[in-house]
């Protein structure tokens, strides 16, 4: 496959399937359209906009003014239209179909929670209003987090970590000024089960701790004998994820906690997969000290690509003391944000962001409790596992579950259904590609031999689930029968074929720079 300079590929290759016409002229296929850098369809010495001097605007840059060029592409409004349209065509999308990443939880983003969002009270407040303006976001911000308190039983909440792993950063570093509030800065260790989330030792790490591993079992979940046989008095505490990324439940989560806080540590519990439990588990009662809730998995906040996440992060009454400003407070009828380490805040631990959160994520996380009620909740979680045990159940004859018996949210395969037909999980995932289907989570949690994580969600049908079932069977049975090619191949059909993905990992090519004269610079 040829290059253009940026490490992007210039030519569609060819393949038997499309009888030797792979390649448009275009660079096109079908109505979908080939699509170069903006950069690459506009013009610096172009502008798109046609706007006369300001006048009477005298500058104020004392000399600092730039005097050359910006470099920015220039084009017309249909061209940048265009451009960001044909893009948005090559996304895939939870409103475009099944979705089924394990341990991304991607929901339907219900519509209510849009119309909510743009309200103009909600969407054209200022964090610098003044509060007397803004009592009604103030309320709904302290609203949302009554009711994360009690759907997991927890005295406090840390509403501004902006994801999962900021929550996780967050829960850590209160963790941490506990330890040192009572003068045991020794306390470093953290335990990390094997099958945790990558977010998990990285915050640990990226709080001062040092990681140390706990096997799983057979079953899947925690090693207890390896994990008695870790603690000491240098333990800080552990991270845990559950119901764990195997998508099973740790049973011996209280005798868990109570031997890490018998070992002076805290309780760390990842709540990434809150959805499997929603209104069945309360976490404060396993005796969890902190935990994230990841708004864009339980509380269908759309998963913005880097965008607006939100992690809000609930913790016990040992850490409460130590959370992060600012935070808001009733008093009386009115509300107020704090915002100063003093006071009621005087042992914060400090602050993680510039104001106090994403209040569009919180409009319509809200929005969405309040259109479930308790009962709907439950209900949530309840289809959610009968979802990924439905999958679990249909595909097993022709998949490899990687453990015995039912699982949670999210159902669990490994490759030894591939074993000798010269497909792997990379190859199989491609293939799902060309179906129509974005593929599950892959290789992932490390500690299966080629994973294949399956999250359905309860927002699927049974009749969407019958049609992905019925497409994962097809493949599994191709993949056995000897169709090896389809797999090597694929997908044929997808915009580029298969990237050198390991190159793009090590490699980013981040940024733009003009190629030379004589270089082909697209898919021309
Ligand atoms: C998604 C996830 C995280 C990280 O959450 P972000 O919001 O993506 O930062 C952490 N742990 C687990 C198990 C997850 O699934």
């Amino acid at each position: 496959m040829s290059m253009n300079s940026q490490g992007r590929p210039t030519r569609i290759a060819d393949n038997a399937a499309t009888g030797g016409y792979a390649d448009t002229f275009s660079g096109s296929r079908g109505l979908d359209q080939a699509e170069t850098l903006i950069f690459e369809r506009g013009a610096t010495d172009r502008c798109g906009v046609d706007l006369p001097e300001p006048k009477g605007t005298a500058l104020r840059m004392g000399g600092l003014e730039r005097h050359g060029e910006i470099g920015l592409p220039g084009l017309s409004e249909p061209e940048t239209m265009r451009h960001y349209v044909r893009l948005s065509r090559k996304n895939y999308a939870i409103d475009l179909g099944l979705y089924p990443l394990g341990s991304c939880t991607m929901k339907h983003n219900p519509r209510l929670n849009e119309k909510v969002a743009r309200m103009p009270g909600f969407a054209d407040v200022h964090p610098l209003q003044p509060a007397s303006t803004v009592q009604g976001a103030y309320q709904l911000i302290g609203e949302l987090g009554h009711w994360l308190m009690t759907l997991t039983g927890m005295p406090a909440v840390a509403m501004s970590p902006k994801a999962g792993a900021h929550g996780e950063f967050c829960g850590m570093l209160a963790i941490r000024a506990a330890l040192d509030a009572r003068g045991e800065t020794h306390r470093r260790r953290v335990l990390v089960p094997e099958s945790a989330h990558g977010t998990n030792p990285a915050t640990a790490i990226q709080c001062g701790f040092t990681c140390d591993e706990i096997p799983a079992d057979a079953g899947g979940r925690v090693d207890m004998e390896a994990l008695k046989a870790k603690l000491g008095d240098d333990i800080a505490g552990i991270m845990l994820t559950n119901p764990n990324t195997c998508g099973l439940f740790e049973r011996d989560i209280r005798e868990i906690a109570d031997l890490i806080h018998e070992a002076g540590g805290y309780f760390y519990c990842d709540g990434a997969n809150f959805n499997a439990i929603v209104g069945r588990v309360r976490p404060g009662d396993l005796g969890v000290d902190a935990m994230h809730i990841n708004l864009h998995k339980t509380f269908s906040t759309p998963h913005g690509g880097g965008g607006p996440g939100s992690g809000p992060t609930v913790l016990s009454e040992a850490l409460a003391p130590f959370a992060p400003v600012p935070f808001v407070v009733q008093e009386g009828k009115s509300w107020k944000m704090v915002e100063q380490e003093e006071g009621e805040a005087s042992e914060s631990f400090g602050r993680m962001a510039a104001f106090h959160g994403q209040m569009g994520m919180f409009t319509r996380a809200l929005t969405y409790m309040m259109s479930h009620g308790s009962d709907g909740l439950k209900q949530v979680a309840n289809d959610a596992v009968l979802n990924a045990n439905y999958i679990l159940a249909r595909l097993k004859h022709v998949m490899t579950p990687a453990f015995a018996g039912y699982c949670m949210h999210e159902a669990l395969f490994d490759d030894r259904f591939l074993q000798g037909t010269g497909v792997s999980t990379l190859d199989f995932a491609k293939a799902m590609i060309d179906e129509g289907y974005h593929p599950m989570t892959m290789y992932f949690p490390l500690v299966v031999h080629g994973a294949m994580l399956i999250e359905p969600t309860e927002t699927e049908s049974r009749e969407g689930l019958d049609r992905f079932i019925d497409t994962m069977e097809a493949l599994a049975k191709a993949a056995n029968g000897g169709e090896t090619d389809r797999f090597l191949a694929a997908p044929v059909h997808a915009p580029t074929k298969r990237l050198d993905e390991t190159r793009a990992a090590r490699q980013p090519v981040l940024r733009w720079t003009a190629p030379m004269a004589d270089e082909p610079v697209a898919a021309e």
